[in-house]
């Protein structure tokens, strides 16, 4: 039998798995061609090194993270590492998951995600749509809603996060480099971050 989390862990791994060649040449238009691989490669490393049987939420995340930061490569690397091991610390001793700490873990990736890549809002990176998703899931959840609910609202705006990255031309990353030339494409880092929190909706309604 395995845990929840190490399940939840093993869908996102089969997502991205899944959509590596999505990623992999939405990367190719505005990137070198690397996120779908360097993902996939970061995540089959996760469901093989993650204990299964450990119900702890933080050390699975914790786990997660550095699996993430010593295989994935690239700038999403210690990004994806950071966030997944800033969101650890809130689930540190936890086996169930709710609304107030869940919102506390986005908001904790947020920070690491920030601290490494020193992005804000608007630079055309995965932060465009974890940033508003989580806005959205906080207010949500401030209004009374389910965590599923608030969870489904946050995944509406990070699919609109999405789409508000084709407008823009790309500031932190190796997409800068081509300046106005990556408006009209969808940043890949956006895309992930996107499948990852569907995928966790999806899961948490299971
Ligand atoms: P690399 O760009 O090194 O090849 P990847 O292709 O794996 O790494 O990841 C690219 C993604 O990383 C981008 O689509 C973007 O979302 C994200 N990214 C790049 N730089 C930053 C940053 N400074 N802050 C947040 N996200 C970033
Ligand atoms: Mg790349």
């Amino acid at each position: 039998m395995s845990t929840r989390v190490y399940d939840c862990l093993k869908s996102i791994a089969e997502k991205i798995i899944e959509n590596k060649d999505f990623l992999t040449d939405l990367d190719r238009e505005i990137g070198d061609a690397d996120h779908g691989v360097n993902m996939a490669r970061g995540f089959q490393a996760v469901i093989e090194k993650v204990d299964p049987e450990d119900a702890d939420i933080g050390n699975a995340l914790k786990k997660t993270g550095m699996t993430l930061l010593s295989t994935v490569g690239g700038a999403s690397g210690p990004l994806y590492g950071t966030a997944y091991m800033e969101a650890a610390k809130v689930f540190a001793g936890k086996t169930e998951v709710n609304g107030d700490d869940f919102k506390a873990a986005m908001e904790a990736a947020i920070a690491g995600i920030q601290k490494r890549g020193h992005a804000e809002k608007g630079e055309k990176t995965m932060l465009d749509a974890l940033m508003p998703a989580t806005d959205v899931l906080s207010e949500k959840l401030a209004g009374g809603a389910s965590l599923v609910d608030a969870l489904t609202d946050a995944c509406v705006a990070a699919n609109e996060g999405i789409e508000f990255t084709k407008t823009i031309a790309a500031t932190k990353g190796r997409a800068s480099y081509l300046g106005d030339r990556s408006i009209g494409h969808q940043d890949p880092g956006a895309t992930s971050l996107t499948m990852t929190l569907e995928t966790i909706r999806d899961f948490l309604k299971s």
